[in-house]
């Protein structure tokens, strides 16, 4: 097979800067399509945080005025990711995300930021820098949304794909902005950049590009009606033989359960007696009554809207009659922060909450609960659930998205047939999923076959980087 190269262009790569799930597929995607004879060079803001990290770059290239100031281009290697960095001073060197400052509101030259990215990755394909000549240029969510815009004229220019990882944050900004951006006036129409009378970032890259992925199969479907499509289901419909859904992996090496650092106890798929102990060591952290008589419940999540977990705090007066603990870690809207630790205070020995973003303590949630919760209105993959099956916790999930895709429910006829790797749900019905859980949960040769069939899932990038390669290959000219 010929190689390819790709030039992949992202707000955010795992391990330098992340927010979400966004950043752990851009971080583990170019490991995988290696695999598959295909390189990936991957253009990131220089944001402060990066920039202190690859103090080895080396410069690449000067644009003297960009965006109305000078920026340069730099080249690093890290974590096994060949990087080109966009350091435009001006535009990412302050406090704070990468979308928003430290109080939270959104920069209010974002459209100015993440355009600077785009146009960046169009201008690469015309620089001839050494090693930077892509086939194909993959550009994700509304951040990176410009850039087909930006290569739309070109006579010679790369194909495209582009892959969108949340339909609900679209990259929105007033059409006064269009010769700010150097935008060609004639892409302002229903056909390309123009949404509802705004420059809409997401809408150029479903309208543009050659290809367009979202991450999972379902999801696929699903943003294709007015229930999903959040206004651009019309345009996902029209474009439907283009647009593929893909599921993500996770990265096998971080999330190994018999090489896992951030627990003290490790475990193999064959011997699962060992998570005893970190659902132990989970509860003395969360400051619950220690016990193996309950099942350990957990949410490790964003708590906003999509997430559902407004739907989880009714339910949780019903933990004493399902026998069951909780422990929560999340950040997110103001509301659901203060509804779980209220509930933690009422509850004590039962309910323990961390707010707060915290990696190591994820892993030993994982490694520790015996089921993740996961009631998303909308999901479009969902990493969460797939590192719970990798860890033996089981996912219980709404039936939407991604979580439908990769979880199968332990009903009736699954069980009958030695299957199920945890529990679905229908809109309304998470109370009675979690008495299902409890029922299964105490009948522990069922609930041991069910974990062993969660660790046997194929949650590796393998099956979903051979999809990408067969995409992107043909898309490169
Ligand atoms: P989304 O990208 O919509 O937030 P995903 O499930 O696709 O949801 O990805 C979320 C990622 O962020 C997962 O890797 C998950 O483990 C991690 N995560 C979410 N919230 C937290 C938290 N509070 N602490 C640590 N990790 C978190």
């Amino acid at each position: 097979m010929k190689p390819i190269h790709v030039l992949a262009v992202t707000s955010e790569l795992f391990p330098l800067v992340k927010t979400g799930g966004l950043a752990d597929v851009t971080g583990a995607l170019p490991l995988a399509l290696a695999g598959e004879g295909i390189t990936t060079t991957t253009l990131l803001p220089g944001y402060p945080s990066v920039l202190a990290i690859l103090q080895n770059a080396q410069q690449i290239h000067i644009a003297p005025k960009f965006f109305g100031a000078p920026a340069r281009l730099l080249r690093a290697e890290h974590a096994g990711l060949d990087l080109v960095i966009l350091d435009a001073p001006h535009l990412y060197a302050r406090p704070g995300g990468p979308y928003a400052g430290p109080d939270g509101a959104d920069w209010p030259d974002n459209a100015q930021r993440f355009a600077a990215l785009a146009r960046m990755a169009a201008d690469i394909t015309k620089l001839q820098l050494p090693g930077l000549q892509p086939d194909a240029i993959h550009a994700h969510d509304w951040q990176a949304g410009l850039t087909a815009a930006y290569l739309a004229g070109q006579p010679r220019r790369p194909g495209t794909v582009f892959t969108v990882h949340n339909l609900a944050f679209q990259g929105l900004f007033p059409s006064t902005l269009l010769e700010t951006l150097g935008l060609p006036p004639e892409l302002f129409s229903i056909d390309g950049i123009e949404f509802h009378g705004m420059i809409g970032f997401l809408k150029a890259g479903l309208a543009l590009a050659d290809r367009i992925t979202t991450v999972s199969p379902t999801y696929a479907a699903e943003i294709q009606t007015p229930d999903f499509g959040m206004n651009l289901d019309g345009l996902l419909r029209h474009r439907a033989g283009r647009l593929f859904g893909i599921l993500n992996g996770i990265d096998c090496q971080v999330w190994n359960p018999a090489a896992d650092h951030a627990i003290p106890s490790r475990f193999a798929a064959t011997n699962l007696a060992p998570r005893a102990k970190n659902k132990r060591a989970l509860q003395q952290k969360f400051g619950l009554h220690g016990t193996d008589e309950k099942m350990l419940l957990g949410v490790i999540s964003r708590l906003t809207w999509q997430k559902g977990l407004d739907l989880l705090l009714p339910c949780l007066d019903e933990l004493e009659s399902l026998n069951a603990q909780l422990v929560i870690l999340g950040t997110g809207e103001r509301a659901l922060e203060d509804g779980f630790r209220a509930a933690a205070a009422q509850n004590p020995k039962n309910i323990g909450c961390v707010i707060g973003y915290d990696e190591p303590l994820a892993h030993l949630m994982q490694a520790g609960i015996d089921a993740l919760i996961i009631p998303s209105r909308f999901e479009p993959c969902g990493l969460t659930q797939l590192c719970a099956l990798r860890y033996g916790a089981l996912p219980i999930v709404a039936r939407t998205g991604g979580l439908a895709d990769t979880v199968i429910d332990a009903n009736e006829a699954a069980l009958a047939n030695g299957a199920g790797t945890g529990l679905q749900f229908g809109p309304g019905h998470l109370r009675p999923a979690l008495r299902r859980a409890a029922a299964l949960w105490r009948q522990p040769e069922i609930w041991r076959k069910l974990q062993q069939n969660a660790i046997a899932s194929d949650v590796s990038w393998q099956q979903p980087a051979k999809k990408y390669a067969e995409i992107l290959r043909q898309v490169s000219r």
